[in-house]
């Protein structure tokens, strides 16, 4: 058989050679606990301050705004259990006036997500749901994937402590208007300090200048788009090192100076307080070479934004699907600009060669590297079975929902359970090849073509 073809990049990307290397001497000679004062210590502190300064700059915040975690699961769970713990423990009147209080249901805090986050999101606002804590809206996407600004902000209500809305979406790559959602919070957090003057209670106070707080989930838009928080207004932002060619199981939750959440993991006062546990030294030193490895220069002023007025990097006639252009896409990283003629070159021969297939999520504001089709009448799962027998490692759903067969909660919130069942996911990464995508589309073709045969 050929070598492999490995178009699964949004599950998990090889570590880059130069992070795997810095990360090396961690391991042996500098191994040291990174909260210990001796010299052992201090020289694995200064290793991961100095990654905390690369993550720092790239989403232009101060380093100890930047919170290390097991991952962006890690991350995400802490970003919206902390953010309803920090509300409920600066109400009022104490512990059993609140339980009162938050069994009123115009006190009980409220959430507003979407109903295409990573279950990382979903899973910990359900968990919060069925201890009766808080009450969720989850916005459903339009049927190309996005959410539309006013859906989230309509949402909004006197109640919300939190909106969380993902950068973009792992599994159909679709860029979602962060920017805009940001700029209409902080906005509305404004009007309502303003309105409150002087009188300010408790309650009051919380529902106005901090409230609701602002986290996206970044994972998948770290590598292409522009996450300056700023730009983002986003006072909670996860990351993880191995979507980026990174090391697995770290991660990153910058939470911005003054933010009232209290932390997920307790014990020692690591992370300035906000994360217990001996630092994960090594793996630290990879994420930051390893988003300095992207070569990504983001303190340029503007690289992303679905409304950046500048230029775009796809010209309209190479939209794979031709026709009326709906938004200017994205801005993206110069390695997303390489990946995105892959990607539309996939498209467009999948679209031409296979019959009956269709591309799932904006053919515009979508990652570079999401390919993501639905092919009617295939069952997703046995497809991808079937073209890893022959050597192309693709998914359905997210690696994360994977081994249960689990529907793609994604395509069914887009466009219904059946195309979410016969819809198959294809991400590349910067290694892969123009050969590579031919050979892909070869197998596919003629996969398809046998399963159809079957029946
Ligand atoms: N959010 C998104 C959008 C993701 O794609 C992933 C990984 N599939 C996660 C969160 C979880 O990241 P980690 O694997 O670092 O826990």
């Amino acid at each position: 058989m050929a070598k492999p073809v490995y178009l699964d990049h949004a599950a998990t990307t090889p570590v880059d050679p130069v992070a795997a290397k810095a990360m090396e001497p961690y391991y042996h000679q500098v191994f040291g606990n990174a909260s210990s004062v001796h010299s052992f210590g201090q020289a694995a502190t200064k290793a991961v301050d100095g990654a905390r300064v690369v993550i720092a700059k790239f989403l232009n915040c101060q380093p100890t705004e930047v919170v290390f975690t097991s991952g962006a699961t890690e991350s995400n769970n802490t970003a919206i259990k902390g953010t309803i713990n920090g509300f409920i423990v600066s109400l009022p009147h104490g512990l059993g006036k609140t339980i009162e209080q938050l069994n009123n249901r115009t006190m009980k805090p409220h959430i507003v997500t979407t109903a295409i986050e990573h279950p990382s999101v979903l899973e910990s606002c359900r968990a919060l749901e069925r201890l009766g804590l808080v009450e969720v809206t989850y916005v459903n996407p339009s049927e190309n994937g996005i959410v539309r600004v006013e859906d989230v902000i309509g949402a909004i209500k006197e109640n919300t402590v939190l909106v969380s809305v993902m950068y973009a979406n792992n599994e159909v790559g679709t860029i979602q208007p962060i920017r805009e959602i940001g700029r209409v919070i902080e906005q509305l957090k404004n009007v309502k300090t303003k309105k409150l003057g002087n009188k300010k209670t408790m309650r009051q106070l919380n529902t106005g200048a901090i409230y609701p707080i602002f986290h996206t989930d970044a994972t998948q838009a770290v590598q292409f788009l522009n996450c300056r928080v700023d730009k983002l207004g986003a006072d909670l932002l996860s990351m993880s090192a191995h979507k980026i060619y990174g090391p697995k199981g770290v991660g990153v939750l910058y939470i911005k100076k003054g933010t009232p959440i209290t932390r997920l993991v307790d014990g020692g006062e690591q992370e300035f307080g906000w994360r217990a546990g001996t630092l994960n030294t090594p793996a630290i030193v990879g994420f930051g070479k390893s988003l300095e490895g992207l070569g990504l220069s983001h303190s340029e002023p503007d690289l992303a934004s679905s409304s950046d007025s500048a230029g775009p990097t796809l010209s309209v006639a190479q939209s794979p699907l031709g026709g009326t252009v709906l938004a200017r896409p994205p801005r993206v990283s110069p390695v997303g600009q390489n990946l995105a003629l892959l990607r539309d070159r996939m498209i467009k021969e999948i679209l031409a060669k296979i019959p009956d297939a269709s591309l799932n999520g904006d053919s515009i504001n979508r990652l570079p590297n999401n390919v993501n089709i639905r092919f009617n009448g295939i069952d997703a799962q046995t497809l991808v079975m079937a073209l890893d027998q022959e050597g192309i490692a693709v998914s359905a759903g997210s690696a994360c929902a994977a081994g249960a067969p689990a529907v793609s909660h994604v395509i069914t919130a887009m466009l219904g359970e059946q195309v979410a069942k016969e819809s198959v996911r294809f991400t590349i990464g910067k290694h892969t090849s123009d050969s590579e995508i031919t050979e892909a589309v070869k197998i596919l073709e003629k996969t398809v073509s046998k399963m159809r045969s079957f029946k």
